[in-house]
């Protein structure tokens, strides 16, 4: 699961209905860099997200992942493709698809996006399940499983790509607190594998915990980024002093 691809993001520009969500976002991440999106909610971070892989369409900008370049503004069929092949994306509200087992999520994508054969996808998503602790459960339904369980599903498919970047959108804000502490424990074995993951989460411990980097997004724009330490014991700019103030 390593990587020597890099994610370079350049003047993201995103609207809905003629309103600026995104306002021209730039973002490197370095192969392996573990980076933490923070920030008020409405702010864009979902879309940011969506962006880029397209779940949201970006209005201009510029993606790159790896060996790809997509010019948002001219992207063809195979680069939306390109860049859905290259990502793996974990929802806030886990997204499985509700009439296929554990084992079937997990083969969906290894099928229909990277093409590989019902045989090796199989395969490849039992691994997955094994290593996850879920063997037992390969073929339960999502309602049968608990939020914890079907969140580490949702992890585990995006695990089973083998994906350049990891997108995970606050993949622990829909569970009882309960069940958070599985689903932070199974990420922080994804973030050891130094596994590119541009990660938004309102768990900021965890953040400070896993994240090489902390980005602080206001009002469609990237305001303030450094280290954890940099970010959370010496924050300098007053919207994040003060959204910091306020979960803090
Ligand atoms: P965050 O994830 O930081 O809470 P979002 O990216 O979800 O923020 O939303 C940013 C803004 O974009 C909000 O004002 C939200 O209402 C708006 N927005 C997000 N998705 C859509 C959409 N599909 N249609 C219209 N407006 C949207
Ligand atoms: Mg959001």
């Amino acid at each position: 699961m390593t990587s020597t691809t890099a994610t370079s993001i350049k003047g993201l520009m995103k609207s809905f209905g003629g309103a600026p969500v995104l306002d021209s976002i730039d973002l490197d991440i370095a192969a392996g860099e573990r980076v933490a999106i923070i920030g008020p909610s409405g702010t864009g971070k979902s879309t940011f997200l969506r962006c880029i892989n397209y779940l949201d369409r970006p209005d201009a900008g510029q993606i790159s992942i790896g060996d790809l370049t997509v010019d948002a503004a001219h992207a063809r069929r195979s680069d939306i493709l390109g860049l859905r092949r290259r990502t793996g994306f974990v929802f806030q509200n886990y997204a499985l698809f509700a009439n296929k087992t554990a084992v079937e999520n997990i083969m969906e994508a290894l099928v229909t996006v990277q093409r590989l054969s019902k045989t090796e996808a199989a395969m490849r998503a039992r691994a997955v399940l094994d290593d996850i602790g879920l063997a037992d459960k390969a073929n339960s339904y999502p309602a049968s499983l608990s939020g914890g369980q079907q969140q580490r599903v949702g992890i585990g498919r995006a695990m089973a790509l083998n994906a350049d970047l990891l997108l995970f959108d606050e993949p622990t804000s829909a569970l009882d607190p309960e069940l958070v502490g599985e689903v932070l424990d199974l990420m922080r074995r994804v973030a050891e594998r130094r596994q590119t993951i541009l990660i938004v989460t309102h768990e900021m411990q965890f953040a400070r915990e896993i994240a090489d980097r902390i980005v602080f997004m206001h009002g469609g724009r990237i305001v303030e980024q450094g280290t954890p330490a940099q970010i959370f014991d010496a924050p300098q700019d007053p919207r994040l002093r003060q959204f910091l103030a306020r979960i803090g």
